[in-house]
């Protein structure tokens, strides 16, 4: 017989006395934080404390904003040889590096994401953004983009709030190696570490202007893209939002790139390993809580081994330790809003209503914050609405095939195409596959593996443009190829 083992695990939990979150904080213009007019407050999902009052930028001060960031861009950035914005831009990143852990615990306050991932994923990786791009400074010439590649000019740069830090990062640090300066909103539930970055700009002794951070709400995003100072828009968000922003600039001389939503396939062949598949398919759904544009949330499974996958899968996620971000030992944090966790469920009752089976492993939710239970749908058909709408939370809709063609066919019956996971011990079904998924990321027995240097972004829905690589960087110079 089986002996069961079984731990208890002690609170790991990390200090919150690393960080000084202020009551109340301005916008970052010019190189200097100025006061706002109007506040809202950014709470903890996990407790639903209030952290801070942030500041709610109207016109007049995206105004101001762009102004700052025209001026430094005429008279300083644009000036600098690429070797001294270089410098700059190492600077940044080794102050990142050397503030991670209030970085990290901060990110974890603001978002909810268990402190293990920004302390291990999220903050290292925006640390790296900026010393991959402050290599690229001085060598803009040499990079396949033409002899005398151009900056833009001003970028207007709005993020979302499951990556805060990191998609800043994705944004600030290619924009400023090409030469740019930026106005940047961070989204309105997670603004804090965007504020502390505009202070690691300051330690940084970056020119005033070249980057500046006005916060608010979807009203804010709107005037930056709607500004007719700025050269460039870059957005990561809802395709619903990317379709408003294409519209919105079609008709002027912006340059635009858009990194929208997803619904990956994951999928898994017969002869995959299957631990390792089990692994990969908690990490591609259930890493930061779902909260992923590219998260693998269709899992495609060969039927032949459907029940010892399924089987395996649940064990897995019965494991899965969820609750109060700042433990160490948590694997998934709070749901990032209450807005978010209401479209969770609204989407997993429809899956319920279609006739897919819902399983979820028991597990102890706080009472206060917000949360939900991982969660898998089987019987999901392609007609049904969680195997096309992007759930956004930690919610995984199976469905399976029998021939390898079946499973390209259903990965690709989908108006997105960001990513994609194929499991096999096969190289040259890998190969084949990858060939035929209509997607701008396949991983193969991995998942959800980024790298500053490997361009990310998507086909159809996904939006347009790359981000990272030597083609991201492209995207924030004028006269060369986005793609
Ligand atoms: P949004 O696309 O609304 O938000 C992304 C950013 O755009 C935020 O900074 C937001 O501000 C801003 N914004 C909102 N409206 C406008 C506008 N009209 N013009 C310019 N900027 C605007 O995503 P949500 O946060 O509302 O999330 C909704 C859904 O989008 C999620 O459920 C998820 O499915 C998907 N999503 C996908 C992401 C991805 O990486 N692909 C990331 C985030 C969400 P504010 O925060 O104030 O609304």
């Amino acid at each position: 017989m089986e002996e069961k083992l079984s731990f208890e695990y002690a609170p790991t939990p990390e200090s919150r006395a690393l960080v000084t979150i202020k009551p109340k904080y301005g916008h970052f213009i010019g190189g200097k934080f100025v006061a706002g007019s109007k506040h809202f407050p950014t709470i903890n999902p996990a407790t639903e404390e209030v952290l801070s009052q942030i500041s709610l930028a109207g016109k007049a001060d995206v105004d101001a904003a762009v102004k700052a960031a025209r001026k430094a861009y005429t008279t300083t950035w644009s000036k600098m040889s690429g070797k001294e914005r270089g410098k700059y831009l190492f600077r940044i990143a080794r102050i990142m590096q050397e503030r991670s852990r209030e970085f990290a615990v901060l990110e974890t306050l603001d978002n909810g994401k268990p402190i293990r991932e920004s302390r291990d994923v999220d903050v290292p990786l925006a640390a790296a953004h900026f010393f991959y791009h402050a290599g690229w400074a001085d060598k803009l010439e040499y990079a396949g983009l033409g002899t005398t590649p151009k900056a833009h000019g001003v970028a207007g740069q709005i993020i979302p709030w499951n990556f805060p830090l990191l998609m800043l990062a994705w944004k600030v640090a290619p924009a400023l190696a090409a030469g740019n300066t930026v106005v940047l909103k961070p989204a309105e539930t997670t603004s804090l570490t965007a504020l502390l970055f505009a202070e690691v700009c300051q330690q940084a002794e970056l020119p005033a202007g070249v980057v500046n951070i006005v916060t608010g709400d979807g009203s804010t995003g709107a005037l930056i893209v709607n500004h007719p100072g700025i050269d460039k828009i870059a957005f990561t968000g809802s395709t619903e939002v990317g379709k408003i922003i294409a519209r919105a600039v079609a008709p002027t001389n912006k340059s635009v790139t858009l990194e929208l939503g997803g619904k990956a396939a994951n999928i898994i062949f017969d002869d995959a390993a299957i631990d390792e598949s089990v692994e990969g398919i908690v990490n591609g759904i259930f890493f930061n809580q779902g909260h992923v544009c590219c998260a693998g949330s269709r899992l495609i499974l060969q039927e032949s081994i459907a029940d010892e996958v399924l089987e395996k899968l649940k064990n897995r996620m019965a494991k899965i330790r969820v609750g109060d971000p700042m433990d160490k030992n948590t694997d998934l944090g709070a749901i990032n809003s209450k807005e978010q966790l209401l479209k969770i469920r609204e989407l997993s009752a429809v899956g319920d209503s279609e006739g897919a089976q819902r399983w979820s492993a028991h597990c102890d939710l706080p009472d206060k914050g917000f949360w939900f239970a991982p969660t898998i749908f089987t019987g999901v058909t392609q007609a049904h609405r969680i195997a096309r709408e992007e759930i956004f939370g930690p919610v995984l809709s199976v469905l399976t095939f029998r021939t390898p063609q079946e499973a390209i066919d259903k990965a690709n019956n989908t108006p997105f195409g960001l990513s994609a996971g194929i499991w096999s011990e096969k190289g040259s079904k890998v190969l084949w596959a990858s060939q035929q998924l209509r997607a701008g990321v396949i991983w193969a027995n991995t998942f959800n593996k980024f790298d500053p240097t490997s361009p990310f972004g998507g086909y159809k829905e996904s939006g347009w443009g790359r981000e990272g690589g030597r083609h991201g960087l492209s995207a924030y110079l004028k006269g060369v190829s986005h793609e």
